[in-house]
């Protein structure tokens, strides 16, 4: 047994639709700018520019039921609803015809984001981590695995306190699952365990403490978390 400085902490997991079993989180990408409504929404032009990648850290998974403590230094606190790919076999240079054999299963998540934070590091040129990869960032429900089938169209939306903010088709992604994966792998080396964030339609809008969000994707199971005020 490896003699650690001390003991590590646990594996950030996310549960699985019919299983007891959970499926462990490698690491989490993200993309941004996949529908042309949200790009038009943000201030870009969807066609000229591509999808950008950025990553939130494995443990901003948070379950579905669990509720995510506002997170401190915004004033501009975003939901953006996603339809997240989770991946089962690893690969780089995976060929967009391969790719759906590399897919795990599918979950509905929230790309939760401190969106003044983000413009602002967007306006000098910086990273976005301050932006997007803060803890408890990445709500999710659990995984249906492929079995059960991919998916590439169905509706999507997002509730806040029980009114509609978000709604359209999968098919209006600007890259697709495969081209996503294709795309991505030529970057990093994929592994099992990844979850890929693909995107957020427009309607992403500002959240309070008490705020009650609910999520979907036609055929997965929901998501639902409550907005608390910071310990
Ligand atoms: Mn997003």
């Amino acid at each position: 047994m490896t003699d650690f400085a001390f003991t590590p902490g646990p594996v950030p997991s996310v549960a699985v639709t019919g299983s007891s079993q959970r499926f462990p989180v490698h690491r989490i990408y993200c993309v941004g700018r996949n529908y042309a409504d949200h790009a038009q929404e943000m201030g870009t032009d969807p066609k000229s520019d591509p999808p950008v990648f950025f990553t939130k850290p494995p443990d901003a998974v948070t379950a579905t039921g669990a509720s995510v403590p506002m997170p401190p230094r915004t004033a501009n606190f975003h939901y953006e609803i996603e339809l997240v790919v989770a991946i089962g076999g690893g690969g780089a240079r995976i060929k967009a015809a391969d790719a759906l054999g590399h897919v795990f299963g599918y979950a509905v998540g929230i790309d939760l984001t401190r969106r003044d934070l983000q413009q602002a590091a967007k306006k000098r040129g910086e990273p976005w981590d301050v932006g997007k990869a803060f803890d408890h960032s990445a709500p999710i429900g659990a995984i249906r695995p492929v079995a059960r089938g991919h998916v590439a169209s169905g509706r999507m939306w997002l509730k806040v306190n029980n009114e509609i903010r978000q709604q359209t088709d999968l098919a209006n992604m600007i890259w697709s699952v495969p081209e996503i994966i294709a795309e991505l792998s030529s970057l990093f080396d994929l592994q099992p365990g990844d979850l890929i964030f693909t995107g957020t339609p427009a309607g992403v809008g500002p959240l309070r403490p008490g705020d009650r969000i609910e999520g979907g994707i036609d055929g997965l199971e929901g998501l639902a978390t409550t907005i608390v005020a910071r310990a």
